[in-house]
């Protein structure tokens, strides 16, 4: 194995919509061959210190979260998802925006059920919140329920445009941007954006804008990535180039609710360094 498989700076524990718990998921990585492992669930810090107290030796831990954002420069708005390494998690102005996304999450969440109850379909949002157990609620959640009562056969499906993806997919109320790299920049941190060329998830921003959001003080774009395809993933690279940014790779492991493995992409170590040079929050594990 090869210095440059073994950083992988973007997965999810139970803390949010993954399924393995956080510590597992440390363990899990260094039995991997990890040597840096970023734990980054949606809007919350819950799991750092699950994972602090389990990091085997010799596997670096850096603290992290993706967040839920919003570009309001176009009409109607798109959704984003910014990823958050090594910030003050106790920064008031920032953890009350994650503690009101995950708010709005929930809310969210209720009102999916309802609309497939309102069409005949016996979800329980008992049983969501119980795949929840706790964590940032995600549709992933409301993907088991619907495994579960038999309505779908697997995760993928649920995604499908009848179900999750369109049909019943509902907007949350995201953080917009530009706030987001401030808040995280003035809590110590850096951000990287996640997946920005991922057009299987949905409409993407214009490279102008990123370029914006570099001026505005982000640090890195997230090239390999298995939402991109490799034509994206050079694209992402080039921009990130051109634009001064870091350029990194993960996984963007989420245990059994995607089939993607820990470590299947990875960040480059000078990248690594960049990265973490430019963050004071809170050290590295
Ligand atoms: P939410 O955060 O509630 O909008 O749900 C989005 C989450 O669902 C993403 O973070 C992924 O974890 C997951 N997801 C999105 N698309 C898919 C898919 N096609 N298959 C499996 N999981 C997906
Ligand atoms: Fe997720
Ligand atoms: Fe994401
Ligand atoms: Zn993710």
């Amino acid at each position: 194995m090869t210095v440059d498989s073994r950083i992988d700076l973007h997965t999810h524990s139970t803390a949010s919509d993954g399924t393995v718990d956080p510590a597992d998921l440390v363990r899990q990585a260094a039995a991997a061959g990890l040597a840096v492992l970023a734990l980054t669930d949606h809007d919350t810090t819950a799991g750092w210190a699950l994972a602090a107290a389990a990091r085997p030796v010799g596997l670096t831990l850096i603290r992290g979260a993706e967040i839920s954002c919003r570009w309001y420069g176009t009409e109607p708005s798109i959704p984003l998802h910014l990823l958050g390494y090594l910030f003050d998690p106790t920064y008031g102005p920032l953890t009350a925006e994650l503690d009101r996304i995950r708010a709005a999450r929930t809310v969210r969440g209720e009102r999916i059920v309802d609309r497939l109850r309102a069409d005949g379909y016996d979800i329980s949002w008992d049983a969501v919140l119980g795949h929840a157990a706790g964590g940032t609620v995600g549709r992933p959640h409301i993907a088991q329920a619907l495994i579960r009562a038999g309505l779908v056969a697997d995760t993928d499906e649920a995604f499908r445009p009848e179900w999750l993806g369109q049909r019943y997919r509902l907007p949350k109320d995201d953080l917009d941007v530009f706030t987001a790299v401030r808040l995280v920049h003035e809590a110590g941190g850096v951000t990287v954006f996640a997946h920005p060329s991922a057009t299987k998830r949905g409409r993407t921003v214009p490279d102008s804008m990123i370029a914006d959001l570099a001026a505005a003080g982000l640090t890195g774009l997230e090239a390999d990535h298995a939402d991109h395809r490799p034509d994206q993933r050079a694209h992402v690279r080039r921009l990130a180039d051109e634009l001064g940014l870091v350029a990194t790779g993960s996984s963007d492991y989420h245990g059994s609710h995607k089939t993607v493995r820990l470590g299947e992409y990875t960040t480059a170590p000078a990248a690594y360094e960049r990265l973490i040079a430019a963050a004071h929050g809170v050290p590295p594990l």
